[in-house]
């Protein structure tokens, strides 16, 4: 009795750690104090479950999350920004696995309940949460390859793949109903035939997305794998683990929800489109294009003009990311601040790969946060401003997205920077961004673009600065 009210105080404490977890990540400044929140409540939560847990299985407890954590802290410590889509996509596949594995185990459990209703109850529990973690499990392993290269980012289309998931999700009906109707643990085969069918969904709904989708689709898995964890509570009767899949479950349906917005698509659009799949060639760097001739500057003339600029606003995206740039960025802004003039860094929210992606990156160089603003905080201020230096950016500040009804973009809140006197793109080329297309941003008078690496360019640009 004593034992369970303990570990009922324990759960709800955990419950309100991860909770107020949530409410840290949501803004930089407390985004530290939000990871501690979690991770104490996670080991408030595991404690909690090893103590009232039957003491036989310790040993094996202790050496299972030993490896766990160890795998867990080697592979955080080592994954680069850039994988981060990556190593989330395969840890939902865990979650997923690990609600397949726990479906099953309270199937063959001879504890079953006896009593009718509960009992059909819980089958449909152990069903449900079996049917969602199997598809969450192979979907993210998918979207795990796609993002690392080993599959093709092209969507692969079978003829008629919608019949195809539907036919599989009235098969996977049947299969419940059969399973539920079976006496004692009789249903055993229509449980594994529908992890079967289920396994393949997941791959099959994945598969048919283009590369360049997946980080909203892993956004999508990390909701399923809430819900399959919530599942795996209600078989368990874990409230705790009810609490922490919904909290899972619905932030990723929220997430899912703000990165469709601001890329202006439909959920729907993003699962069923195959957009994102055109190779995003653009014009070679240097040419006159369709979109007319390119101003092509060099370092000392980037470099005068961030000297002669009053304001400076710089505008971080994908590119940043890959090219590291962020920290000798942030020594020139720095010198520049020095030298008197007003400078600041425009967040768009689908900046980079993940949503946050340059909040962290920025972050990481010590960037101050009161010069890192929003979309909404600066997108007035470009009128008034001297110089804005895109780097590695190019869909958020695409003008296409508000004048070009013809483009897929068309309808996507981008930032104003053509407003500003001069525009600086620090790109290696021409190349396209995610959404595959041309940026008329590149054709401006008022745009000049430096070609290279960012890191390199920036360094370039620093030193020209330090010198001049
Ligand atoms: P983009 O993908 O539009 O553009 C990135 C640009 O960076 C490319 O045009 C590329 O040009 C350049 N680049 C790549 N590597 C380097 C390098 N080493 N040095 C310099 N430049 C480089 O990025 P944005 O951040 O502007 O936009 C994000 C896009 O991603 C949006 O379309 C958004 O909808 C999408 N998206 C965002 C998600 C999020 O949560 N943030 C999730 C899913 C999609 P070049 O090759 O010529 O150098």
């Amino acid at each position: 009795m004593m034992k369970d009210s303990l570990l009922s105080v324990a759960y709800l404490a955990a419950s309100a750690l991860f909770i107020l977890s949530l409410r840290g990540l949501s803004s930089q400044e407390t985004a530290r104090r939000g990871n501690s929140y979690g991770a104490i409540g996670m080991v408030i939560a595991l404690l909690a479950t090893l103590f009232a847990s039957s003491p036989s299985g310790y040993a094996i407890l202790a050496g299972t999350i030993a490896i766990g954590a160890v795998v867990g802290a080697f592979v955080a410590a080592r994954v680069a920004m850039t994988s981060m889509p990556e190593l989330v996509a395969i840890l939902h596949s865990f979650v997923g696995a690990a609600a397949v594995l726990v479906g099953i185990a309270a199937y063959v459990d001879p504890a079953l309940s006896a009593h009718a209703t509960s009992r059909t109850v819980h089958l449909v529990e152990i069903f449900v949460g079996v049917w969602i973690g199997a598809i969450t499990l192979t979907g993210s392993v998918i979207a795990f390859a796609k993002l690392r290269g080993n599959l093709s980012g092209k969507p692969l289309l079978l003829p008629g793949r919608h019949f195809i998931n539907l036919g599989m999700l009235v098969a996977s009906i049947i299969l419940g109903v059969l399973f539920v109707a079976a006496p004692d643990h009789s249903g055993m085969m229509s449980l594994l035939l529908m992890t079967a069918v289920a396994l393949v969904m997941g791959v099959h709904l994945v598969v048919a997305i283009g590369g360049a989708d997946m980080p909203v689709v892993v956004s999508v898995l990390n909701s399923y794998s809430g819900w399959a964890a919530a599942a795996a509570g209600f078989m368990l009767e874990n409230d705790l683990l009810i609490v922490t899949g919904a909290l899972v479950g619905s932030s990723g349906a929220i997430l899912s929800y703000i990165m469709c917005k601001a890329m202006n698509r439909s959920i729907w659009n993003v699962i069923f489109g195959g957009f994102g799949t055109q190779s995003g060639a653009a014009p070679a760097a240097g040419s006159s294009s369709g979109g007319g001739q390119v101003w092509t500057g060099s370092v000392d003339q980037v470099k005068d003009l961030l000297l002669a600029a009053r304001s400076v606003i710089v505008v971080p995206g994908y590119g940043m990311a890959v090219a590291r740039a962020q920290h000798p960025l942030h020594e020139l802004i720095m010198l520049l601040k020095k030298r008197g003039a007003k400078c600041r860094y425009a967040i768009h929210p689908v900046a980079g790969r993940l949503p946050g992606h340059m909040n962290v990156l920025l972050a990481e160089a010590n960037v101050p946060y009161d010069i890192v603003l929003e979309m909404e905080e600066i997108d007035h201020d470009f009128k008034d401003t001297d110089v804005v230096l895109v780097v590695g950016a190019n869909d958020i500040v695409n003008p296409a997205a508000l004048d070009d009804p013809s483009s897929p973009i068309y309808g996507m809140p981008v930032l104003h920077a053509w407003e500003a006197k001069t525009v600086v793109f620090l790109k290696r080329g021409m190349a396209a961004g995610y959404a595959g297309i041309d940026n008329p941003l590149f054709y401006r008078e008022n745009t000049m673009m430096l070609f290279g690496d960012a890191r390199d360019s920036i360094d370039k640009v620093l030193n020209a600065v330090k010198a001049g």
